[in-house]
Order: C-alpha cells, then sequence, then structure tokens
C-alpha cells in the first residue's frame, strides 16, 4: 500500500484520580478516558527515499524528530526493520496542549497506520507496550472508546460502548504544559478523587445527572491555581445548561455535557464569541480509522 490517510480523534477525561506518586517520577492515575469526534487527519505516503519525514500545517507543533508522530514511526520501523521511508502529513485540528491527546493520538494513529500499510502481524499487548514508550496516552488512544486508565496511563480496561453523549468543548487562549502541572502535584494534600467504579455505572446506566456525584479531575484544583479562568469557563458551562463540567486532562479545555445535540448547539452560541475555541462534539467508540486507501 502506498498511501493512506487516517482520522485521529481527541480524547477527554471523564475523571482523573491520582493515587500516588511512583520512585520514577510519574504518578499512578486512575482515568477513564473517552474519544471525541473531533479529528486530527494524517496522510501517510511511502517513499523510495529512506527517510523518515513529518510535517505539521501548523508552526505551533514542531515538525520532524521532534513530533510525536515520528518518534512513533521510528520504533515501528526499527522494532520491525523495515526499509524505505514515509513522509508523514499532519492536519491538526485538535486544540495543542490542551488536555486532549492531540499528539498522542496523532502518534498512535502512526503506529496503526504503519502496521497497516506494511500488513505487520502484531498483537494489541505489543503495541500498548510499545506505545507506552513514546507518551503515557498512546496505549489508549490505539483502541480509543470509553476506557480505564490505570498506572501511568499503560493499564487499560476497555469499557462497553455508551450511548452518544453530547458535548461543548471550550479551549481558551492560552496553553498548558502536562508536566509543569502533574510537577505541582503534592500528595500530602487532600485532593477530592473520584469514585470511577460508581462513575462507570452512571456512565452505562446513560445517567448522566449522577456524573458530578462521582466524578472529578483532581489536576483541576491545580490548574485553575494557576489560570483561575478554568472556573469561570466552568461556570459558564453549567450556565448555560451543562449537566457535568470538567477539565479535561491537565487542561485548559473545560468539556461541558449536555441532554441533547440542540441544547449543546444553544450554549455553544452562547459562549463562542467569549473564548478561543469552541467545540460541539459527540463520544464516538472508536480510536483512529483508516480513511481512504
Ligand atoms: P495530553 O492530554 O495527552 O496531556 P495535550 O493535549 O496536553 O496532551 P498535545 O497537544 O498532545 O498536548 O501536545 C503536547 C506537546 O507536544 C506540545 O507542546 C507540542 O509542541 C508537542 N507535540 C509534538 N508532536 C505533536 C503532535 N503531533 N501534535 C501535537 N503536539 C505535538
Amino acid at each position: 500500500m502506498q498511501k493512506i490517510i487516517l482520522k485521529a480523534p481527541a480524547k477527554i477525561n471523564w475523571t482523573l484520580g491520582i493515587l500516588g506518586k511512583r520512585s520514577d517520577g510519574y504518578h499512578d492515575i486512575s482515568t477513564i478516558m473517552q474519544s471525541v469526534a473531533i479529528y486530527d487527519e494524517i496522510i501517510m505516503e511511502r517513499s523510495t527515499e529512506p527517510i523518515l519525514s513529518v510535517s505539521v500545517d501548523t508552526g505551533e507543533v514542531p515538525g520532524g524528530m521532534h513530533n510525536i508522530a515520528y518518534r512513533a514511526a521510528k520504533l515501528m520501523l526499527d522494532t520491525f526493520k523495515i526499509d524505505g521511508g514515509i513522509n508523514i502529513y499532519i492536519h491538526k485540528n485538535i486544540p495543542i496542549a490542551a488536555g486532549m491527546g492531540g499528539g498522542s493520538s496523532d502518534g498512535a494513529a502512526v503506529m496503526l497506520g504503519i502496521e497497516h500499510m506494511y500488513d505487520i502481524d502484531v498483537s494489541r499487548e505489543k503495541l500498548i507496550h510499545m506505545g507506552k514508550d513514546v507518551g503515557a496516552d498512546i496505549p489508549f488512544c490505539l483502541f480509543g472508546g470509553t476506557a480505564l486508565a490505570e498506572g501511568i496511563g499503560e493499564k487499560l480496561t476497555p469499557l462497553p460502548p455508551i450511548d452518544t453523549v453530547w458535548l461543548v468543548i471550550v479551549k481558551p487562549n492560552f496553553n498548558i504544559s502536562t508536566g509543569e502541572i502533574y510537577g505541582l502535584v503534592d500528595m500530602e494534600q487532600r485532593y477530592r478523587q473520584p469514585d470511577n467504579k460508581a462513575f462507570i455505572q452512571a456512565l452505562h446506566d446513560g445517567d448522566l445527572d449522577r456524573m458530578s456525584c462521582h466524578g472529578g479531575n483532581v489536576l483541576e484544583e491545580i490548574s485553575a491555581k494557576l489560570y483561575p479562568r478554568i472556573y469561570d469557563i466552568k461556570a459558564d458551562l453549567l450556565e448555560a445548561g451543562a449537566i457535568y463540567a470538567l477539565m479535561s486532562g491537565s487542561g485548559p479545555s473545560v468539556f461541558g455535557v449536555f441532554r441533547s445535540e440542540r441544547e449543546a448547539q444553544w450554549a455553544h452560541n452562547k459562549l463562542k464569541d467569549k473564548y478561543g475555541q469552541v467545540f460541539v462534539t459527540h463520544t464516538i467508540d472508536t480510536g483512529p480509522r483508516v480513511l481512504e486507501v
């Protein structure tokens, strides 16, 4: 196969709890992750030159070897001893450094793209194992849908598909470094941890009202201390009719849950002029998909 196009979806964290700090500096987390219908588009072309190239259509993300997609592709090419080169073009739609996993999703899509292009026979377990060395969110992004991720994100428990949930996601016009926020986690503090078991039950019962009782993101109060606008966005989403609103990942994106597309559109209209990027979107059941061959 000479050329493929992939769609790499964004994610949100329905919940995010932090269980402890590990000796290697990472944190043990417990988070319910969810793919949503905002996609980067990735074109992959085989080249006769033995060169791997990555270019991106925005100056906000590095091209070449500093791109997560490059590291993911290189790992696949080296592990499976593939000669020849690949040109990768990334069209970004997922907000950058936003807590929506855009880089990890691009990396995961490229791994699956190479598996597809070169007809590689590799188990999901091996892909997860390889992916976690490129980025902690890559294991989830390889599969997408709804899943519980534990450890540093590599211990994945896929959860049954949920009924479509409509969301409004607000990305204010500042970025947050994931590393900086994790660096401020203080395990001596008594953070309010989400109850993931109860949240999963509420999700599968389609009982959106129970989300607020059991949900939460420990990183939210840390990020909001630095950027209080995060709480303003949350208040605006709730005021605009959201049943549950929470910062995703380490932020600064905040999502709101709505009962219908119509209610989500209404909230979008209300907020779109106030904030940088405002999306109406919904949950999806899959990870990266091959669009065209
Ligand atoms: P997460 O939710 O997984 O913590 P994020 O949404 O906060 O991720 P990303 O958009 O994935 O953050 O990007 C984090 C950093 O990685 C950015 O500073 C960016 O420059 C760099 N980066 C490298 N490759 C990519 C890529 N393909 N897409 C986005 N960012 C990339």
